[in-house]
Protein backbone atom coordinates (compact mmCIF):
# COMPACT_ATOMS: atom_id res chain seq x y z
CA UNK A 1 0.00 0.00 0.00
CA UNK A 2 1.41 3.30 -0.90
CA UNK A 3 -0.90 5.39 1.63
CA UNK A 4 -1.80 7.65 -1.35
CA UNK A 5 -5.73 8.05 -1.64
CA UNK A 6 -7.28 6.34 -4.66
CA UNK A 7 -11.01 7.20 -4.25
CA UNK A 8 -12.17 9.80 -2.10
CA UNK A 9 -16.07 10.54 -1.15
CA UNK A 10 -16.41 12.99 0.24
CA UNK A 11 -20.23 14.49 1.91
CA UNK A 12 -22.48 12.32 -0.59
CA UNK A 13 -25.63 12.70 -0.56
CA UNK A 14 -28.24 11.02 -3.14
CA UNK A 15 -32.53 10.69 -2.44
CA UNK A 16 -34.96 9.01 -5.29
CA UNK A 17 -37.66 11.05 -4.76
CA UNK A 18 -38.62 11.78 -0.90
CA UNK A 19 -36.48 8.82 -0.35
CA UNK A 20 -33.22 9.91 1.19
CA UNK A 21 -30.25 6.68 0.19
CA UNK A 22 -27.26 8.49 0.88
CA UNK A 23 -27.35 10.82 3.82
CA UNK A 24 -23.41 12.11 3.98
CA UNK A 25 -21.19 9.34 2.91
CA UNK A 26 -17.49 9.70 3.40
CA UNK A 27 -15.24 7.27 2.02
CA UNK A 28 -11.35 6.49 1.72
CA UNK A 29 -9.92 3.95 -0.30
CA UNK A 30 -6.30 3.99 -0.18
CA UNK A 31 -4.03 3.35 -3.16
CA UNK A 32 -3.54 -0.78 -3.54
CA UNK A 33 -5.94 -1.07 -0.70
CA UNK A 34 -9.10 -3.37 -0.39
CA UNK A 35 -12.16 -2.06 1.35
CA UNK A 36 -15.33 -4.32 1.89
CA UNK A 37 -18.72 -2.85 2.52
CA UNK A 38 -21.00 -4.63 4.72
CA UNK A 39 -24.39 -3.92 5.44
CA UNK A 40 -28.11 -4.71 5.61
CA UNK A 41 -30.19 -5.06 2.41
CA UNK A 42 -31.67 -1.24 1.73
CA UNK A 43 -28.46 0.44 3.28
CA UNK A 44 -27.69 2.29 0.17
CA UNK A 45 -24.83 0.05 -0.69
CA UNK A 46 -25.08 -0.44 -4.29
CA UNK A 47 -26.02 3.26 -4.48
CA UNK A 48 -23.19 4.25 -3.17
CA UNK A 49 -20.87 2.26 -5.95
CA UNK A 50 -22.99 3.45 -8.91
CA UNK A 51 -22.44 6.90 -7.72
CA UNK A 52 -18.43 6.27 -7.92
CA UNK A 53 -19.00 5.46 -10.87
CA UNK A 54 -21.38 8.38 -11.92
CA UNK A 55 -23.89 6.05 -12.85
CA UNK A 56 -26.16 7.83 -10.16
CA UNK A 57 -26.22 11.75 -9.84
CA UNK A 58 -25.26 13.30 -6.93
CA UNK A 59 -27.23 15.19 -4.69
CA UNK A 60 -24.71 16.51 -2.81
CA UNK A 61 -21.28 16.09 -1.98
CA UNK A 62 -18.63 14.77 -4.86
CA UNK A 63 -16.47 11.33 -5.73
CA UNK A 64 -12.78 11.65 -6.48
CA UNK A 65 -10.60 8.98 -8.52
CA UNK A 66 -7.16 9.43 -8.46
CA UNK A 67 -7.42 12.88 -7.41
CA UNK A 68 -9.99 13.46 -10.64
CA UNK A 69 -13.55 14.79 -10.20
CA UNK A 70 -15.53 12.11 -11.48
CA UNK A 71 -19.07 13.59 -13.36
CA UNK A 72 -18.37 17.14 -12.54
CA UNK A 73 -15.72 19.66 -13.39
CA UNK A 74 -15.09 22.85 -10.54
CA UNK A 75 -14.67 25.84 -12.13
CA UNK A 76 -15.06 29.72 -9.91
CA UNK A 77 -15.80 27.51 -6.84
CA UNK A 78 -18.84 25.78 -8.66
CA UNK A 79 -19.65 22.12 -10.16
CA UNK A 80 -20.39 21.44 -13.99
CA UNK A 81 -21.55 18.50 -14.93
CA UNK A 82 -19.55 16.97 -17.57
CA UNK A 83 -20.64 15.64 -20.78
CA UNK A 84 -21.50 11.97 -21.21
CA UNK A 85 -18.45 11.53 -23.70
CA UNK A 86 -15.82 12.77 -20.63
CA UNK A 87 -18.23 10.73 -18.05
CA UNK A 88 -17.87 7.58 -20.56
CA UNK A 89 -14.09 7.87 -20.68
CA UNK A 90 -13.99 8.73 -16.83
CA UNK A 91 -15.70 5.21 -16.84
CA UNK A 92 -13.12 3.51 -18.73
CA UNK A 93 -10.61 3.77 -15.41
CA UNK A 94 -13.64 2.60 -13.00
CA UNK A 95 -13.83 -1.19 -13.15
CA UNK A 96 -17.35 -2.39 -12.40
CA UNK A 97 -18.56 -6.26 -11.29
CA UNK A 98 -21.87 -6.77 -10.95
CA UNK A 99 -24.42 -9.39 -9.35
CA UNK A 100 -25.88 -10.72 -12.43
CA UNK A 101 -22.29 -10.51 -14.23
CA UNK A 102 -23.86 -8.62 -17.26
CA UNK A 103 -21.91 -10.65 -20.04
CA UNK A 104 -23.05 -9.63 -23.75
CA UNK A 105 -24.70 -12.70 -24.56
CA UNK A 106 -24.21 -12.87 -28.33
CA UNK A 107 -20.41 -12.32 -27.89
CA UNK A 108 -17.91 -14.92 -27.13
CA UNK A 109 -15.84 -14.97 -23.76
CA UNK A 110 -12.61 -13.45 -25.83
CA UNK A 111 -15.13 -11.00 -27.63
CA UNK A 112 -16.50 -9.91 -24.28
CA UNK A 113 -13.00 -9.34 -22.91
CA UNK A 114 -11.75 -7.38 -26.13
CA UNK A 115 -14.59 -5.53 -26.60
CA UNK A 116 -14.09 -2.42 -24.36
CA UNK A 117 -10.57 -2.25 -25.21
CA UNK A 118 -11.04 -2.04 -28.83
CA UNK A 119 -13.89 0.23 -28.51
CA UNK A 120 -13.38 2.72 -26.04
CA UNK A 121 -9.38 2.30 -25.57
CA UNK A 122 -9.30 2.14 -29.76
CA UNK A 123 -6.22 -0.50 -29.10
CA UNK A 124 -5.42 -3.00 -31.92
CA UNK A 125 -6.99 -6.07 -32.21
CA UNK A 126 -4.09 -8.28 -31.76
CA UNK A 127 -2.67 -6.31 -28.94
CA UNK A 128 -7.10 -6.50 -26.97
CA UNK A 129 -6.76 -10.09 -27.82
CA UNK A 130 -3.65 -11.07 -26.46
CA UNK A 131 -4.14 -9.08 -23.17
CA UNK A 132 -7.45 -10.55 -23.46
CA UNK A 133 -6.02 -14.32 -23.63
CA UNK A 134 -3.75 -13.38 -20.82
CA UNK A 135 -6.52 -11.98 -18.40
CA UNK A 136 -8.64 -15.53 -19.22
CA UNK A 137 -5.04 -17.15 -18.01
CA UNK A 138 -5.55 -15.41 -14.87
CA UNK A 139 -8.91 -15.96 -14.02
CA UNK A 140 -8.57 -19.80 -15.02
CA UNK A 141 -10.21 -19.52 -18.28
CA UNK A 142 -7.98 -19.60 -21.13
CA UNK A 143 -9.55 -22.58 -22.86
CA UNK A 144 -13.14 -21.34 -22.31
CA UNK A 145 -12.04 -18.38 -25.14
CA UNK A 146 -14.45 -19.53 -28.01
CA UNK A 147 -17.23 -20.32 -25.98
CA UNK A 148 -20.41 -18.28 -25.36
CA UNK A 149 -21.85 -16.92 -21.89
CA UNK A 150 -24.55 -18.96 -21.91
CA UNK A 151 -22.60 -22.10 -22.17
CA UNK A 152 -20.39 -21.65 -18.82
CA UNK A 153 -21.24 -22.02 -15.20
CA UNK A 154 -22.00 -18.62 -12.94
CA UNK A 155 -18.89 -18.65 -11.41
CA UNK A 156 -17.34 -18.81 -14.92
CA UNK A 157 -19.61 -16.17 -15.93
CA UNK A 158 -18.50 -14.35 -13.28
CA UNK A 159 -15.00 -14.65 -13.55
CA UNK A 160 -15.09 -13.64 -17.33
CA UNK A 161 -16.49 -10.52 -15.80
CA UNK A 162 -14.06 -9.94 -13.76
CA UNK A 163 -11.37 -10.10 -16.30
CA UNK A 164 -13.44 -7.83 -18.87
CA UNK A 165 -13.34 -5.47 -16.19
CA UNK A 166 -9.55 -5.28 -15.93
CA UNK A 167 -9.14 -5.06 -19.74
CA UNK A 168 -9.18 -1.53 -18.87
CA UNK A 169 -6.40 -1.77 -16.74
CA UNK A 170 -8.82 0.67 -13.90
CA UNK A 171 -7.90 2.14 -11.11
CA UNK A 172 -9.99 1.05 -8.94
CA UNK A 173 -12.38 -2.20 -9.34
CA UNK A 174 -15.76 -1.88 -7.79
CA UNK A 175 -17.46 -5.13 -6.88
CA UNK A 176 -21.31 -5.76 -6.46
CA UNK A 177 -21.94 -8.52 -4.09
CA UNK A 178 -19.87 -10.62 -7.16
CA UNK A 179 -21.12 -13.91 -5.61
CA UNK A 180 -24.61 -13.71 -4.58
CA UNK A 181 -26.25 -15.00 -7.67
CA UNK A 182 -23.82 -18.05 -7.37
CA UNK A 183 -24.41 -21.55 -6.01
CA UNK A 184 -22.88 -21.98 -3.07
CA UNK A 185 -20.27 -24.69 -4.60
CA UNK A 186 -19.38 -21.66 -6.92
CA UNK A 187 -18.62 -18.98 -4.53
CA UNK A 188 -15.21 -20.01 -3.66
CA UNK A 189 -13.91 -19.53 -7.00
CA UNK A 190 -14.62 -16.13 -7.75
CA UNK A 191 -13.81 -15.52 -4.11
CA UNK A 192 -10.17 -16.55 -4.97
CA UNK A 193 -9.81 -15.11 -8.00
CA UNK A 194 -10.69 -11.36 -6.41
CA UNK A 195 -8.18 -12.90 -3.36
CA UNK A 196 -5.04 -13.05 -6.44
CA UNK A 197 -6.42 -9.42 -7.74
CA UNK A 198 -6.06 -8.39 -3.52
CA UNK A 199 -2.79 -9.81 -3.12
CA UNK A 200 -1.11 -8.33 -6.50
CA UNK A 201 -2.42 -4.58 -5.46
CA UNK A 202 -5.29 -3.94 -7.10
CA UNK A 203 -7.39 -0.96 -5.63
CA UNK A 204 -10.78 -2.60 -4.44
CA UNK A 205 -14.08 -1.82 -3.27
CA UNK A 206 -16.26 -5.27 -2.76
CA UNK A 207 -19.70 -5.11 -1.59
CA UNK A 208 -20.02 -8.82 -0.33
CA UNK A 209 -22.22 -10.45 2.99
CA UNK A 210 -19.10 -12.78 2.92
CA UNK A 211 -17.52 -11.93 6.28
CA UNK A 212 -14.79 -14.67 6.13
CA UNK A 213 -13.55 -12.69 3.03
CA UNK A 214 -13.88 -9.52 4.50
CA UNK A 215 -11.62 -11.52 7.58
CA UNK A 216 -9.35 -12.46 5.42
CA UNK A 217 -8.86 -9.93 2.25
CA UNK A 218 -9.79 -6.79 3.88
CA UNK A 219 -7.81 -3.87 4.47
CA UNK A 220 -11.10 -1.69 5.67
CA UNK A 221 -14.45 -2.84 6.45
CA UNK A 222 -17.14 -0.49 6.08
CA UNK A 223 -20.13 -0.80 8.04
CA UNK A 224 -22.92 1.04 6.29
CA UNK A 225 -26.57 1.44 7.51
CA UNK A 226 -29.30 3.88 6.45
CA UNK A 227 -27.66 5.87 4.07
CA UNK A 228 -24.18 6.51 5.80
CA UNK A 229 -21.05 4.78 7.21
CA UNK A 230 -22.08 3.60 11.13
CA UNK A 231 -18.19 2.31 11.19
CA UNK A 232 -15.05 1.68 9.34
CA UNK A 233 -12.05 -0.07 10.57
CA UNK A 234 -9.78 -2.83 10.47
CA UNK A 235 -11.61 -6.57 10.19
CA UNK A 236 -10.73 -7.16 13.55
CA UNK A 237 -11.78 -4.21 14.95
CA UNK A 238 -15.48 -4.19 13.26
CA UNK A 239 -16.04 -7.44 12.81
CA UNK A 240 -14.58 -8.80 16.22
CA UNK A 241 -14.80 -5.63 18.31
CA UNK A 242 -18.10 -3.42 16.61
CA UNK A 243 -18.07 0.02 18.65
CA UNK A 244 -21.62 0.39 17.67
CA UNK A 245 -25.18 -1.41 18.29
CA UNK A 246 -25.99 -1.51 15.14
CA UNK A 247 -22.77 -2.85 13.61
CA UNK A 248 -23.48 -6.10 15.94
CA UNK A 249 -27.02 -6.64 15.47
CA UNK A 250 -25.77 -6.67 11.92
CA UNK A 251 -23.29 -9.12 12.58
CA UNK A 252 -25.23 -11.58 15.04
CA UNK A 253 -27.35 -11.93 11.76
CA UNK A 254 -24.75 -12.75 9.20
CA UNK A 255 -22.24 -14.92 11.35
P1 LIG B 1 -28.34 -2.01 -0.94
O1 LIG B 1 -27.47 -2.21 -2.12
O2 LIG B 1 -27.60 -1.70 0.31
O3 LIG B 1 -29.30 -3.14 -0.74
P2 LIG B 1 -29.51 0.08 -2.57
O4 LIG B 1 -28.47 1.12 -2.73
O5 LIG B 1 -29.76 -0.84 -3.70
O6 LIG B 1 -29.24 -0.72 -1.22
O7 LIG B 1 -30.90 0.78 -2.26
C1 LIG B 1 -31.10 1.64 -1.17
C2 LIG B 1 -32.52 2.14 -1.22
O8 LIG B 1 -32.71 2.94 -2.39
C3 LIG B 1 -33.57 1.04 -1.30
O9 LIG B 1 -34.67 1.41 -0.50
C4 LIG B 1 -33.93 1.03 -2.77
O10 LIG B 1 -35.24 0.58 -2.94
C5 LIG B 1 -33.79 2.49 -3.15
N1 LIG B 1 -33.43 2.68 -4.56
C6 LIG B 1 -32.29 2.27 -5.16
N2 LIG B 1 -32.27 2.65 -6.44
C7 LIG B 1 -33.43 3.32 -6.68
C8 LIG B 1 -34.00 3.98 -7.82
N3 LIG B 1 -33.37 4.02 -9.01
N4 LIG B 1 -35.19 4.55 -7.67
C9 LIG B 1 -35.84 4.54 -6.48
N5 LIG B 1 -35.37 3.95 -5.36
C10 LIG B 1 -34.17 3.34 -5.45
MG1 LIG C 1 -27.22 -3.80 -3.42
Amino acid sequence: MTGTTMVDVRGLHKSFGKLEVLRGVDLQVAAGSVTVVLGPSGSGKSTLLRAINHLEKLDRGYVSIDGELIGYRRSGGKLYELKEREVLRQRTHIGFVFQNFNLFPHLTVLENVTEAPISALRRPKAQARAQALDLLARVGLADKAEVYPRQLSGGQQQRVAIARALALEPKVLLFDEPTSALDPELVGEVLDVIKDLARSGTTMIVVTHEIGFAREVADTVVFMDDGVVVEQGPPNAVLDAPRHERTRAFLSKVL
